[in-house]
């Protein structure tokens, strides 16, 4: 995945040339926008999870309010799906937080894939770029593109929620991210994309329909833990676009707008504390402060003690002590300084070579 190398002083003759050869820059943007194909299925899987959820209000007065199978499926599908943008196609395949073994790692791009965010390939490599130029030109969805004041900012949140999903602008995989193209199972998981946008759609209802016996079950369970759950999913990750880069609190010091927003901390399992993950984007625990809950650090730490993840970058006190802003009493959290707490922590064996060191954007 690199250029092909260039040949310096064009017009000599070559055997008299001195053979110094240069790689030219790979663009950072496709020369092929995405064609209006692509912008008409990205339109579709905006507005039909949000056509579900407002379908949801008239069919529970039909059907009641949503029955305890609907409320279970649709909890595990968000808790999967969720876990696998947080826990998988952010820290892992994005920041390189921790590093997992094959299983994990595959286990986290089809969950990730399951939430209907675009492929893994095509989300990495738009966020990556967004670390690069973070709320200055360059950032695919900066709330400030258009400036500081309320119009400009209204019309800003607008665009870093939802409206930069429609610019035609491509991010170029091979500039952003080589590791994971080099990656034969992450380019197969993320090749097969529409399959698993047919699995998050069809089994919750597949499921709701054995459960309950019934095909009004499937129906309900369609609705509610695909439609719905997708709604909620997608919102509570733009968010982390659009309120976590406008509103909150700056406990770190970082070099954009980035914000600490609680109360979106469980729904977003951790990714609210984003003024800290802009501050250390590798570190493994975005809610690095006391009382700050981040759910994927959790399970993080739990598949540590699996031996599924390892070389978990924890928070490192010395470095984000310096960071902290104000003189608030802020604390770090337990898990601060935790590979030095338990040095003896089981660490297998590191993976083959396909797998590649993946250096944070
Ligand atoms: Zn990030
Ligand atoms: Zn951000």
């Amino acid at each position: 995945m690199t250029a092909s190398p260039e040949t310096v002083s064009p017009g000599t003759i070559p055997s008299q040339a001195p053979q110094v050869t240069r790689r030219t820059p790979l663009p950072e943007i496709e020369p092929e926008p995405t064609g209006p194909l692509a912008q008409f299925l990205v339109g579709t899987f905006v507005a039909v999870p949000l056509l579900g959820l407002l379908a949801a209000i008239p069919l529970a007065a039909i059907w009641g309010l949503i029955s305890w199978p609907d409320a279970v499926i649709g909890l595990v599908f968000y808790v999967v799906s969720g876990m696998g943008i947080s826990m998988g196609f952010h820290r892992y395949f994005t920041h390189s937080s921790f590093k997992a073994n094959r299983g994990l790692k595959i286990a986290l791009a089809i969950a990730g894939s399951l939430a209907i965010e675009g492929p893994v390939l095509t989300w990495v490599a738009d966020h990556r770029r967004h670390h690069k130029y973070s709320d200055k030109e360059g950032d695919p969805h900066s709330p400030w593109r258009f400036g500081n004041d309320w119009k400009a900012l209204t019309k800003g949140l607008g665009y870093a929620h939802i409206g930069w999903l429609f610019n035609p602008n491509r991010t170029s995989q091979a500039k952003f991210c080589p590791d994971l193209l080099a990656d034969r199972d992450v380019r197969r998981i993320s090749k097969l994309f529409p399959l698993w946008v047919a699995v998050s759609l069809l089994l919750p209802a597949l499921i709701g329909g054995l459960w309950t016996l019934s095909l009004v079950g499937a129906l309900t369970a369609f609705v509610w833990a695909s439609l719905v759950r997708i709604c909620l999913l997608h919102h509570v990750t733009w968010s982390i676009n659009s309120v976590c880069h406008t509103f909150g609190n700056e406990d770190f010091e970082v070099r954009d707008k980035s914000r600490n927003v609680a109360w979106l901390a469980i729904p977003s399992f951790g990714e609210s504390w984003h003024n800290l993950h802009h501050s250390d984007p590798t570190c493994a625990r975005h809610g690095a402060l006391k009382g700050q809950i981040d759910i994927s650090a959790r399970v993080i730490s739990w598949a540590e003690r699996l031996g599924w993840a390892y070389d978990v970058r924890w928070p490192d006190g010395s470095r984000l002590s310096g960071k902290l802003t104000g003189l608030r009493g802020k604390q770090l959290g337990s898990m601060t300084d935790r590979q030095l707490v338990r040095p003896d922590a089981r660490k297998p064996a590191p993976q083959a070579a396909t797998s590649g060191d993946r250096n944070a954007a």
